[in-house]
């Protein structure tokens, strides 16, 4: 869709972009179509979040098995029933997708891919979301504000590292595929995009009670491990033993230990 296209369909749904809904439509065609590529398998089924007026909707069906689409703005889902009419191998769905039934979805589908234009304002609670899923996309692209794509790919040991890109780095290979000025969205947004690729690494299996380990590890940036897992309910000896069994200084703080590290502290823990 050009922002002409847009500006169209808007005009013809008698919709006006909801800016609280990040609503800032992607307005290049060749952009949505390598997203597309980037995210889809062709046996795949691919799950989009917030389709809004289907600009990467379009290219999704021409490169995944089938979709299904996330919505919260139930205008958008009106005028996509609308566009979309016909097309059986798309199931919109009517829903804010940190409510949606991700773990119902992945275990039916038992494969699949993620793609989507995210809202930027639940960009962490949404990838959190997925990253901590049981059954994890084989692939994602993903577009998030420009800033926040180091989240992902940060090293240990940064201040931004922290459980985003533990769980990111633990399970995928993630790289940016494009970024993107505002030029190209209409509405334009206030801050730069990119575009990011994760494909599943397949010798990282999932670890259930990873991503609550590093919400524990991480509550308080500045306290050490061993005082934020003591906090969450852990006995003072209990935490010493095990930082000692895994070789974990007394003293480390999240930030300072590797993906990896976290993943055997959360098999060890439970
Ligand atoms: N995919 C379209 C595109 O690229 O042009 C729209 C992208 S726009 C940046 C983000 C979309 O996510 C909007 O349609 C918005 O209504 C929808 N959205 C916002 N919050 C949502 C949520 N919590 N769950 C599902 N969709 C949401």
């Amino acid at each position: 869709m050009s922002a002409g296209d847009i500006k169209e369909t808007l005009k013809l749904f008698g919709l006006t972009p909801n800016k609280a809904l990040g609503q800032n439509f992607l307005a290049d065609r060749e952009v949505a179509a390598r997203i597309a590529r980037a995210a889809c398998l062709p046996n795949l089924p691919a799950l989009e979040i917030g389709p809004g007026l289907g600009a990467l909707t379009g290219m999704l069906l021409g490169s995944a098995a089938r979709v299904a689409a996330v919505e919260l703005d139930g205008a958008m889902v009106g005028a996509l029933n609308g566009m979309f009419a016909g097309e059986e191998r798309l199931t919109l769905i009517h829903a804010d997708f940190l409510k949606f039934d991700l773990e119902g979805y992945a275990g039916r589908e038992g494969e699949y891919t993620v793609a989507g234009n995210l809202p930027y304002y639940v960009t962490t609670p949404v990838c959190m979301k997925l990253l901590s899923c049981s059954v994890l996309p084989a692939r994602m692209a993903l577009m998030v504000q420009k800033e926040a794509a180091a989240r992902f790919t940060a090293k240990t040991g940064t201040k931004i590292y922290g459980p985003l890109a533990a769980l990111a780095r633990l399970y995928y290979e993630c790289e940016t595929l494009m970024e993107l000025s505002p030029a190209r969205f209409y509405p334009q947004p206030e801050v730069d995009s990119a575009a990011l690729v994760f494909v599943r690494k397949s010798d990282s299996p999932t670890v259930p009670s990873l991503a609550g380990l590093l919400g524990t590890a991480f509550a308080m940036r500045r306290k050490t491990l061993s005082n934020n897992l003591r906090a969450a309910g852990f006995g003072r000896e209990e935490a010493q033993e095990v930082l000692l069994r895994l070789g974990i200084p007394q003293d480390a703080r999240a930030e300072q230990l590797a993906p990896e590290v976290f993943a055997a502290l959360a098999r060890e823990i439970g």
